[in-house]
């Protein structure tokens, strides 16, 4: 079995629903260490999404997820917006062309994307930013894959890796954006992106977990 078109509408209708249940959530978190707008900001990419989604969800998984990304460019400021468009805008690319995808080419998509958002925001891993959570997910996914698990069991093991990393984020002292201004402050806080990246990886999880 192989996701669908379909499902990878679904994985972005229930990723806008946890983002819109964790607004709150997100944006204290990101009270704590940054400026407040996590919560606000990721809501609001993702409202805009769920609008543009019927023009595309018959086109190939490419180009609904270059869309979603674009979409995020353009309504999501600060350093979430440009971060989550490249990983999804990448992932599309890696993606381009399919209207289904075999784990492998799930795997190829996520790996496309984690390393768009590096690319792009020059994080390494430990630096108290969202690639602590999508690293270890991407990491997970490929040996779980390796270890011959079904798809549903490497999600769900790319999610829990991408959960223990974002709680991981706790003790780090931010070095990229925002809340490395707080310096050794910035310890003792959960990071936000790393957070909704999480939210990002238990979507995939939980929609596509019926997939074998
Ligand atoms: P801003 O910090 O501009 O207000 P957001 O609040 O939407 O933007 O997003 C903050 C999150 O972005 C952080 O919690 C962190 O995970 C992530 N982030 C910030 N800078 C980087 C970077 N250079 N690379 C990767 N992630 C980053
Ligand atoms: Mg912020």
């Amino acid at each position: 079995m192989a996701i669908s078109g379909d499902d990878v509408v679904g994985w972005i209708r229930r990723s806008a629903e946890l983002l819109a249940e964790n607004r709150d959530y997100l944006t204290q978190l990101d009270a704590a260490i940054g400026d407040a707008d996590h919560g606000a900001n990721m809501d609001r990419g993702f409202r805009a999404v769920l609008q543009k989604l019927p023009t595309v969800a018959d086109k190939d998984i490419g180009t609904v997820l270059k869309t979603v990304g674009m979409t995020l460019v353009s309504t999501v400021g600060g350093a979430g917006g440009p971060l989550y468009g490249t990983f999804f805008m990448q992932a599309g690319t890696a993606t381009s062309g399919k209207d289904a995808l075999e784990p492998e080419d799930w795997a190829k998509a996520l790996e496309a994307a984690v390393n768009g958002v590096i690319n792009r925001g020059k994080a390494s891993p430990g630096d108290k930013t969202m690639v602590d959570a999508l690293l270890p997910a991407l990491e997970a996914l490929r040996s779980a894959l390796n270890d011959g698990a079904p798809l549903a069991e490497a999600l769900r093991r790319s999610a829990a890796a991408a959960e223990q990393g974002m709680k991981d984020t706790i003790p780090l002292v931010a070095r990229k954006g925002r809340a490395s201004y707080l310096g050794e402050r910035s310890a003792g806080h959960q990071d936000p992106g790393a957070t909704s990246s999480h939210l990002l990886l238990r979507a995939a999880a939980e929609v596509w977990s019926g997939q074998d």
